[in-house]
């Protein structure tokens, strides 16, 4: 295997990963041994308004994908109105080929709930939900363990550590849609209708969790919160770039020898983190990737050398979104691929808006007749105009995040469609297999 560069292993930042090789580090008498809970009493010493202000001095943004300002979110509560405030961390992790958030609970769940604890204090919410995937019940499970031995050591419940303050804590199972990731349909999911989501705005942070101020964050957000009460904005700020500071667990999955989860500080590239990986499989090269799984647009081996960070993706055209790294080859088909893709936000989308609802089927539909090699060259350009139909007209960000991998797969792969098209490429589907797919 290839060893790593110094500037590759430089970037390793094992910050919330640092206690998931230790034996039983889900355990909480193990997690207190290794310093747990500490920031929570430090974080208690401090004004709740001082807490916001160190969240937005750190610069942390928001993991789920999207890299809102995390203390800016939790600044828009607001304060003295009277209402109950809530937190509601998404650990509804779907996004494809993304999984920070699964073993990051299974491994240790107890950080994921001292950042409950704290953000929940410096937002003035006395209840949290923790609103986890349908699929994931071994997660599930632990977390439920994990909160259960929370509150019989003091940590939950009334007067927490002698503070004066309260919170209880749920640990909520969805039923396994992709759409209640989305910050508002999961807070309908939770009030039990529907998960579909709401007009926004007004946004969760004055209209949340039953009509209430509610901040919606990421488990990755949170449990980097503890990180920060302990280190301190400025350390934060030594990891990192200037506007994405801090580390990030990148999910690697694909042609390359070690996937799996690597923390690193953003800004590392495609080229040290593959490096970290022990290099692309024997007898592959990089051909396409996503920096953050599908819904953000592909890119190329042009882009090895482009930051992984906010900024850095936005430079190239596209998103960090969640930091699900996933790596195809030049034995992977990228029309394929596409396919796939628009396969599963045809079944995920939730129906409620027309340009998504049949734009994903008739994409879907199109993609399958180009792979059976009875495409027509005018397809690329119905399916092109199916995305300018959905992007910023449909409802929610699934629509829109379903074009990412049909516009970035045409501009840079052209070719490949039309070596289906016009019969230099085999067929992947007998002709009629898909009919009505
Ligand atoms: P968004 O940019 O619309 O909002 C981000 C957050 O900021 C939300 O919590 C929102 O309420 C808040 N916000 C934005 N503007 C605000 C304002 N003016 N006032 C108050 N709050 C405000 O993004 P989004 O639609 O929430 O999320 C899209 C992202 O989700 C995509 O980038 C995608 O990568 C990611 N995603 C992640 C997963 C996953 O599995 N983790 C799955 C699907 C999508
Ligand atoms: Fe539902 Fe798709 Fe419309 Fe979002 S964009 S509301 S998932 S139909």
């Amino acid at each position: 295997m290839t060893q790593p560069s110094k500037e590759a292993l430089a970037k390793l930042a094992p910050v919330l990963t640092k206690r998931w090789l230790s034996p039983d580090a889900w355990k909480l008498d193990v997690y207190e041994r290794l310093d747990g809970y500490s920031a929570l009493r430090k974080a208690f010493k401090v004004h709740p308004d001082d807490l916001i202000q160190l969240i937005k001095d750190s610069g942390l943004r928001g993991r789920g994908g999207a890299g809102f300002p995390t203390g800016m979110k939790w600044g828009f509560i607001p304060q003295n109105d009277g209402k109950p405030h809530y937190l509601v961390v998404n650990a509804d992790e779907g996004e494809p080929g993304t999984c920070q958030d699964l073993p990051l609970m299974m491994s240790d769940p107890h950080s994921l709930i001292e950042g409950v604890i704290i953000a929940s204090y410096a937002i003035r919410a006395n209840f949290a939900a923790i609103y986890i995937r349908g699929e994931a019940i071994h997660a599930a499970r632990r977390l439920k363990q994990a909160v259960n031995d929370a509150y019989r050591k003091g940590y939950l419940g009334q007067n927490i550590l002698r503070s004066g303050f309260d919170l209880d804590v749920v640990v909520h199972s969805g039923a396994g849609a992709y759409i209640c990731g989305e910050e508002t349909a999961l807070l309908d999911s939770l009030e039990g209708y529907r998960g579909q989501p709401r007009l926004r705005p007004p946004f969760p942070a004055t209209h949340g969790l039953y009509a209430s101020p509610t901040v919606v964050n990421n488990v990755e957000t949170i449990a980097t919160v503890p990180y920060i009460v302990l280190g301190g904005a400025q350390w934060f700020r030594t990891m990192g770039t200037e506007k994405s500071p801090g580390t990030k667990i990148f999910s690697v999955s694909g042609r390359v020898k070690q996937p799996g989860q690597y923390e690193c500080a953003l800004g590392i590239t495609l080229r040290q983190l593959i490096e970290l990986c022990g290099g692309m499989l024997d007898g592959h090269s990089l051909r396409f990737w996503t920096p953050g799984g599908s819904s953000t647009p592909l890119l190329t081996d042009e882009h090895l050398d482009a930051p992984l960070d906010f900024e850095g993706m936005m430079g190239v055209g596209t998103m960090l979104g969640t930091a699900a790294v996933q790596i195809f080859s030049d034995q992977d088909c990228p029309v394929y691929a596409t396919y796939r893709w628009i396969e599963f936000y045809h079944h995920e989308s939730c129906g409620k808006c027309t340009p998504c609802r049949e734009g994903n089927y008739w994409m879907k539909g199109i993609l399958a007749r180009i792979l059976s090699g009875e495409g027509k060259k005018e397809d690329l350009e119905t399916l092109l105009d199916a995305c300018d139909n959905l992007l910023g007209r449909s409802f929610c960000a699934l629509g829109d995040g379903a074009t990412s991998p049909v516009t970035s797969s045409i501009k840079f792969f052209e070719q490949d469609y039309l070596d289906y098209i016009e019969g230099r490429k085999e067929p992947m589907f007998a002709k009629g297999e898909l009919a009505g797919a």
